[in-house]
C-alpha cells in the first residue's frame, strides 16, 4: 500500500503514529563516535579574557555571508568568554599537532592562559587567538548564539582567513581516537 493511501482521510482506521522518544544520550554518542570529524581549537580574546576549547562540532554554513557554526558546551569555561567577547577564531589542526588539541581539551589541566604557547599563537583582525601552525584559521565575529540542551550554537561571520603554506595531513577524530586521512585511488 502506498504512503499516500495510508495517509488518506478516507481510511477510517488510520494508524496514528506514537511519538518516538529520542534515543539515549549514550547511544547517540556511540553512533556519532563512528563519524570522523576535523579537530579545531575555537579561541577567543578581548575585554572579557582569553579562552580556547577543542571542538569538533564545527561546520560551514554558507559563503554569503561567509558563516561557520560552532557548538560549545555551556559548562565549558570558553563558552561564556566567547559570548562576552563576541569574537572567535576557528583553528583547524594538522596531524602533527594533536598535543594542542589535548591541551585545549583540558588534558593535564593546564591553566587557560598557559595553554596559549606564545610561539604558536598570534592575532588576525578581531584579536581572537589565531594558531600559526593551524592548517587553516577563520577569524570571526559572533552573529548569533542559541541554546540547545547542553550546548550553545554560535553562528559566526568570517572576517579573515589564514593558512599555513604547506597543508600537510589534517587531524581528525574518529572512534574516540586521533587519526588522519589518506588519499583514495578511484578506478
Ligand atoms: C576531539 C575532541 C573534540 C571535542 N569537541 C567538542 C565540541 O565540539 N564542543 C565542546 O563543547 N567540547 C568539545 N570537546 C570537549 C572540550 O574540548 C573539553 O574537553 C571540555 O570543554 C573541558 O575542557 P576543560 O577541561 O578545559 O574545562 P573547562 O571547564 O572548559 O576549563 C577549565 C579551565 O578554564 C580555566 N578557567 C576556569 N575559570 C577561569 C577563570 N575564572 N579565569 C581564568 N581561567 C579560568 C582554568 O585554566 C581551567 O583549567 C572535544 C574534545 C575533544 C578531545
Amino acid at each position: 500500500m502506498s504512503l499516500a493511501a495510508l495517509n488518506s482521510p478516507a481510511r477510517p482506521h488510520a494508524v496514528v503514529p506514537m511519538p518516538t522518544p529520542p534515543i539515549e544520550p549514550a547511544r547517540f554518542r556511540d553512533a556519532l563516535s563512528r563519524v570522523a570529524t576535523a579537530v579545531t581549537i575555537v579561541a577567543t580574546n578581548g575585554e572579557h579574557g582569553m579562552a580556547g576549547v577543542t571542538c569538533s562540532a564545527v561546520c560551514s554554513v554558507c559563503d554569503t555571508p561567509a558563516t561557520v557554526l560552532v557548538c560549545v558546551n555551556r559548562r565549558s569555561y570558553a563558552n561564556g568568554v566567547i559570548k562576552r567577547n563576541g569574537v572567535l577564531c576557528v583553528n583547524w589542526l594538522g596531524s602533527a599537532h594533536a598535543e594542542i588539541s589535548q591541551v585545549f581539551a583540558g588534558v593535564g589541566d593546564i591553566p587557560m592562559e598557559r595553554r596559549f604557547a606564545p610561539a604558536q599563537w598570534d592575532v588576525l583582525a578581531t584579536g581572537a587567538p589565531y594558531c600559526k601552525v593551524a592548517v587553516v584559521a577563520l577569524d570571526c565575529r559572533v552573529a548569533q548564539a542559541m541554546e540547545v540542551g547542553t550546548h550553545s550554537i554560535f553562528l559566526a561571520e568570517v572576517v579573515q582567513a589564514a593558512a599555513v603554506e604547506s597543508i600537510g595531513d589534517p587531524l581528525v577524530y574518529c572512534q574516540r581516537s586521533y587519526a588522519t586521512t589518506r588519499p583514495l585511488v578511484l578506478n
